[in-house]
C-alpha cells in the first residue's frame, strides 16, 4: 500500500553529508527523539527547493519515503531557521557543536521524547545572546542532554569518600572529588568555588534563568570545556565541531 510507505514528521536538521553530484544525506532527529538518516535528492542542485529549508539546525516538517537502508524526502516544509537566515560564524559554531551532541546522543532505533524540545530550545536561546552566554548555554545542553541519557555528574559530594567539600572535578571519575581522593586520580581539575556552584546551576537552571545570568567569558569558556571533557569521555568519541567551539 502507498500509504505506508510515507511516513510524516518534525525533525531538526543534525548534519549533512554529500552523497553523489546533487543529493545530500541528511541526519535529523525527529520530533519522537529517534534519529533519522535520509536522503535529499537534488538538495545540492543550484536553486534547488530543499537546499534552504534543510540547512543545519533547520527545523523542518518532513515527508518520507521508507527505503531499504536510508528513508528518502519527498516533501520539506520550513517551520524554524533558529541561527536566521544568515548566522554568524560564533552561531554557526555553536550551533553546529550542539548539532554534533544531539546525533551522538540519539539512535535511529530509539525514541526519546526529551531530546527535540531542548535541542529545539537551546537552538532558540542561542541564537540571541552574546558569547559568555553563547558557550555558558551549549555547556548547559551538554550537561543536561547527557545526564538524561545516563551520564549525569554527582557534584553532592567527593564520588570517592562522599566527603562534603570535593574542589576538585573529574569527567572520569564521574563527579567531584576531594583534593585527597583527586591525588590518585589522573587528569582530576582542581575547581575554584565560582565554577563548581556553575557545574550543579548548569544542570538545575533552565536555558532562560541560564540566559538571563551574570556571568563572564572566562567561567563560561572554562564550563565548556568542562562540558566538552564530560561528552568527549562519556560518549567515548571526539566530537569536532564542539573542539572547533572550543578553539582546540
Ligand atoms: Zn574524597
Amino acid at each position: 500500500m502507498a500509504g505506508s510507505r510515507t511516513y510524516r514528521t518534525k525533525a531538526i536538521v543534525l548534519d549533512k553529508t554529500k552523497l553523489k553530484e546533487t543529493d545530500l544525506i541528511l541526519t535529523l532527529v525527529a520530533e519522537s527523539g529517534r534519529q533519522i538518516r535520509a536522503v535529499a535528492k537534488g538538495a545540492r542542485k543550484p536553486g534547488g527547493r530543499l537546499a534552504a529549508r534543510c540547512e543545519l539546525c533547520c527545523e523542518v516538517d518532513l515527508l518520507l519515503a521508507h527505503g531499504r537502508n536510508l528513508d528518502v524526502v519527498s516533501q520539506a516544509d520550513l517551520i524554524a531557521a533558529p541561527l536566521g537566515a544568515s548566522p554568524s560564524y560564533e552561531l554557526l559554531t555553536a550551533g553546529s557543536a550542539v548539532a554534533e551532541v544531539a546525533s551522538r546522543c540519539t539512535f535511529e532505533d530509539a525514541d526519546d521524547p526529551f531530546v527535540f524540545p531542548i535541542t529545539s530550545a537551546v537552538l532558540e536561546w542561542i541564537a540571541s545572546v552574546d558569547s559568555a552566554h553563547l558557550d555558558l548555554l551549549v555547556a548547559a545542553y551538554i550537561f543536561k542532554l547527557l545526564s538524561h541519557v545516563g551520564y549525569r555528574p554527582d557534584y553532592t559530594g567527593c564520588v570517592a569518600c562522599g566527603d562534603e567539600a570535593p574542589t576538585y572535578f573529574s569527567a572520569q571519575a564521574g563527579g567531584v572529588l576531594c583534593a585527597s581522593c583527586a591525588s590518585n586520580i589522573a587528569g582530576a581539575e582542581e575547581l575554584d568555588p565560582v565554577t563548581l556552584s556553575w557545574l550543579s546551576a548548569l544542570i538545575a537552571l533552565r536555558f532562560s534563568e541560564l540566559a538571563a545570568a551574570q556571568i563572564d567569558s572566562f567561567t563560561a569558556s572554562h564550563l565548556l570545556a568542562l562540558a566538552h571533557l564530560w561528552a568527549a569521555t562519556h560518549l567515548d568519541c571526539r566530537l569536532r565541531a564542539l573542539e572547533f567551539m572550543l578553539g582546540c
